[in-house]
């Protein structure tokens, strides 16, 4: 069991008033909060050990090195990577996937297909429309229906031997559904397509394995999880990111450089070029061990009570309505009000001290499906309580008054 009360006292952020009410920090899926140990850790790097990595024979640039790299096999550890060289340090999600989708180029011609979900975030959308731009290739969309959940029959009649690569999000970051990803993986290997997941919204929430999962690619931002903003992980199998074509040249990614040919580094270094993000690769460790020490399963199951009471007291609101209604969901919960405006809810509750997200929430296809303009969007994670949903339930009944 978590002690929360232990726990918000590691988040110094929570202890303030905005607006002149207390903080209720219900904008999780955008960006968590963080905790004092990595907070610490970024400054103790500065203090202690910042120096470039992978270059330098100093003790300086030793520390910094074996730092990074110890990260990098927590990372592994984390995801139960095979090898430590198949995790990659990015700068988020968006990296990851722009890395894949860039260097995909290789492998698909005209003609092919790359199939993304309707309940993708633009980043998983973009870069594979992007793609298909370049060499002509086909989007292919598996459809959802009216809970915000997969139609898993219509998946497998679109997948055929034109598809190459199928993304998907691990969890839906405007509707909270948690998707069967091992059922979608095994049946785009089926047909011979490779898999890319976008974890961006189940790192903070779970401990996913790669291995078990069998994905090709997986990726996700280190900002979500607790970690420093530009860190994040690209997860790739060896076999993949030995045929993948590099992403940036630079420094660091090269064997040698001649003016006639260059050849690239070993994994990982062949798509890590130019001097990372030192201090936030070394510091997204530490929020993993910080996730680890709380238990991902505790923090799971104390969410899923969150998720619960939050929808049921949301629900009591008249006029109330949750988009996004899956079996089986994250602590994500988008609403609207009647015909209010998400903006001015949003506004209202703002003014009681309660951050909630308004919009489309980066996923304009799931608005356009459920024919509304954005949502209020309420996420929670392990440091919320049961008294700041009351707390919410009671600012959006008062928008409500204020706005019929
Ligand atoms: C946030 C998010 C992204 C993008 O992550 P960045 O950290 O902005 O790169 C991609 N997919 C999903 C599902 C997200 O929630």
């Amino acid at each position: 069991m978590l002690d929360i009360n232990a726990i918000r006292a590691d988040f110094p952020i929570l202890n303030q008033a905005v607006n002149g009410k207390p903080l209720v920090y219900f904008d999780n899926a955008a960006t968590s909060q963080k905790p004092q140990v990595v907070i610490d850790a970024i400054a103790e790097y500065y203090k202690q050990i910042n120096s470039n990595i992978h270059r330098g024979v100093h003790a300086l640039s030793q520390m910094a090195t074996d730092a990074y790299e110890t990260s990098r096999q927590k990372i592994q550890q984390h995801i139960n990577a095979k090898h430590s060289h198949e995790v990659l340090f990015t700068t988020g999600t968006t990296h990851g996937i722009n890395l894949v989708a860039n260097g995909f180029s290789a492998f698909i011609k005209q003609g092919d297909e790359v199939m993304v979900s309707a309940m993708e975030h633009h980043s998983n959308i973009v870069p594979w429309q992007m793609l298909c731009e370049r060499v002509g290739a086909k989007l292919v969309v598996i459809p959802m229906d009216d809970k915000g959940e997969l139609i898993l029959e219509e998946y497998e009649r679109l997948l055929s031997g034109k598809t190459r690569i199928v993304a998907v999000n691990h969890i839906s970051n405007s509707l909270g559904t948690i998707n069967p990803i091992k059922y979608i993986i095994t049946k785009a290997h089926e047909h011979g397509a490779a898999v890319f997941i976008d974890g961006a919204q189940a790192a903070p929430h779970l401990k996913p394995d790669v291995q078990a999962l069998d994905c090709d690619f997986y990726a996700f931002s280190g900002h979500k999880a607790c970690g420093p903003t530009g860190s994040g992980v690209l997860y790739g199998k060896e076999e993949w990111l030995n045929k993948l074509p590099p992403y940036q040249g630079g420094g660091e990614m090269i064997k040698e450089v001649r003016f006639e040919k260059s050849t690239y580094a070993d994994l990982p270094h062949k798509f890590e070029a130019g001097t990372p993000n030192i201090e936030g690769g070394i510091v997204l460790g530490t929020a993993i061990d910080y996730l680890n020490a709380a238990g991902l399963n505790h923090i799971m199951a104390y969410e899923q009570e969150l998720l619960q009471y939050g929808t049921q007291k949301l629900l009591e609101i008249e006029g109330l309505k949750i988009i996004g209604t899956a079996a089986r969901k994250a602590p994500v919960i988008s609403f609207n009000v009647g015909d209010i405006h998400p903006y001015d809810i949003g506004a209202i509750v703002d003014k009681m001290g309660i951050a909630v997200r308004t919009g489309h929430h980066c996923t304009q296809p799931v608005m356009d499906f459920f024919n509304v303009p954005g949502t209020v969007r309420a996420s929670f994670s392990f440091y919320n309580t049961k008294e700041e949903i009351d707390a919410l339930a009671e600012a959006v009944k008062k928008a409500q008054r204020m706005l019929s």
